[in-house]
């Protein structure tokens, strides 16, 4: 039994769990496997899976492999689709090499690249890895006010939420508006912005009313 069968089988196993299955008789009849009988006894003895009356279910060794199988897979398939822009049905079978490929640090880059997609090109979820918990403990803090920019960051204004209403169409009109890139030149006595060519002072106030997303 070599490791490809196994994985096509974790993957299948993976597939039918999504589906509501877990019964060995479903699992029989959809593997594709010549040899069906002895991949099940190989997946067992593996401790990849433990089989009770009619079900057939992952060991933990069994589900953290699956896992990172669909993850890959799943992943490759969003590569080929959104960034290589290869039609659907040839996706599928370019993937399934490219899951025994991807090793689990690239996979983890390809999955940061694509800006951590939580489902595939079908629909359905993509495991989640160690990349996408920290992009979100780091998602919250990019955001910042103005008045707590360092001088010589670069940021993209995304929202401005000022006291006055009126001071939003001042500042609009000075072109600080969502959206606008700017750099902060200087914080003392004023706050000096840069936007294209131009440089604004503003008042410390109105800084704390401008958020911004820092670019790198
Ligand atoms: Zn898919
Ligand atoms: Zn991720």
């Amino acid at each position: 039994m070599d490791k490809e069968q196994i994985d096509e089988a974790l993957e299948l196993i993976w597939l039918l769990n999504e589906e509501g299955h877990h019964s060995l008789n479903r699992f029989r009849l959809s593997s594709e496997d010549d040899d069906v009988e002895n991949l099940i006894v190989t997946l067992k003895t593996e401790g990849l899976t433990v089989i009770s009356e009619d079900k057939i279910q992952f060991t933990d060794k069994g589900y953290s492999l699956a896992k990172a199988l669909v993850r890959r897979l799943r992943l490759a398939e969003r590569l080929f689709t959104d960034v290589f822009e290869m039609p659907g049905d040839t996706v599928i079978t370019d993937a399934c090499k490219m899951e025994h490929i991807l090793s689990e640090e690239l996979t983890d880059s390809v999955c940061t690249f694509l800006g951590h997609p939580p489902t595939c090109p079908h629909d359905k979820p993509i495991p989640r890895g160690e990349c996408c918990k920290k992009y979100r403990v780091e998602v919250e803090p990019v955001v910042t006010r103005l008045s707590e920019f360092e001088v010589g960051s670069k940021g993209r204004i995304t929202f401005i939420v000022p006291a006055k209403s009126s001071r939003l169409s001042k500042l609009n009109s000075l072109g600080i508006t969502a959206g606008s890139i700017i750099r902060l030149l200087q914080r003392t006595p004023s706050y000096v912005l840069q936007i294209d060519e131009t440089t604004i002072a503003i008042d410390p106030e109105i800084a704390k009313e401008i958020y911004v997303r820092k670019l790198i």
